[in-house]
């Protein structure tokens, strides 16, 4: 199973993500993660993509498509992934087809996660993980079982992103509108593209998406 999840900041890829992974036995490939993983390593993409990150722009896109296709060409992909976050630009879409087909790869799907924007900017600033394991968790909308305790791995260090604040989140929006949101028609052109309500509850929109995973 092959799946690109396409939505806006908050639209809930992560937290879907986490979920489909258990459910296809796949591996989630989050382009943010692993450029927040570069920054605090400090390597040369990280020291290059740290000021892009917090200001809400994309990072260039030959640093992320090479990442990418380092990425996939890993063992644990094997069965599958979830591109969580990529592409975000016509540009990384195409290099993506390219790669693919050098690969003979197909993606089973394209699913679109459509939120209003009003209801973005409250998710996003309401987010937070676990610092141990990243599970994600919210605010108001999904907080962990017992207060201050991970449900995931039972600790009590938690983090938020530093670009979750109201103005990077401004620019991150205005990025999809421009930059990601033309994509859809492009994928819509090629058949492949199912649309999910992502502003249903998590369990529902979980629900949406297997029913579009399933074949014919
Ligand atoms: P969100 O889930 O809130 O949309 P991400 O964690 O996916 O945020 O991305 C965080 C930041 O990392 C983006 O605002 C952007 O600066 C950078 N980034 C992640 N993926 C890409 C990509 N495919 N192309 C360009 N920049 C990216
Ligand atoms: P993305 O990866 O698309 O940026 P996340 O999965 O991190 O988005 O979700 C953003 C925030 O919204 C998180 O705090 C998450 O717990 C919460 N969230 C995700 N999906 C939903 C939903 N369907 N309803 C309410 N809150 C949600
Ligand atoms: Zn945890």
């Amino acid at each position: 199973m092959r799946m690109i999840l396409l939505g806006p900041p908050g639209a809930g890829k992560g937290t879907q993500a986490q979920r489909l992974v258990d459910a296809y036995n796949i591996v989630q490939l989050s382009t943010g993660d692993m450029l927040r993983a570069a920054v605090a390593a400090g390597t040369p993409i990280g020291q290059r993509a740290k000021a892009v990150m917090d200001a809400g722009d994309l990072v260039s896109d030959d640093i992320l498509v090479g990442m990418i296709s380092d990425r996939v060409n890993e063992d644990d992909c094997k069965n599958g992934f979830i591109l969580d976050g990529f592409p975000r630009t016509l540009a990384q879409a195409e290099a993506l087809e390219d790669m693919l087909a050098q690969k003979s790869l197909t993606l089973n799907a394209v699913i679109e996660m459509k939120v209003d924007d009003a209801l973005l900017i409250g998710r996003i600033t309401g987010r937070y993980t676990c610092a141990n394991c990243g599970a994600g968790y919210h605010d108001e909308n999904l907080q962990p079982k017992v207060a201050g305790i991970c449900d995931n791995c039972g600790r009590t260090d938690f983090s938020r992103r530093s670009d979750d604040n109201a103005e990077a989140v401004t620019t991150r929006l205005q990025a999809y509108h421009e930059q990601t949101a033309p994509l859809l028609p492009f994928y819509q052109a090629k058949g492949n593209l199912k649309t999910v309500d992502g502003m249903a509850d998590i369990d529902e929109v979980t629900r949406q998406m297997k029913a579009a995973l399933e074949p014919g």
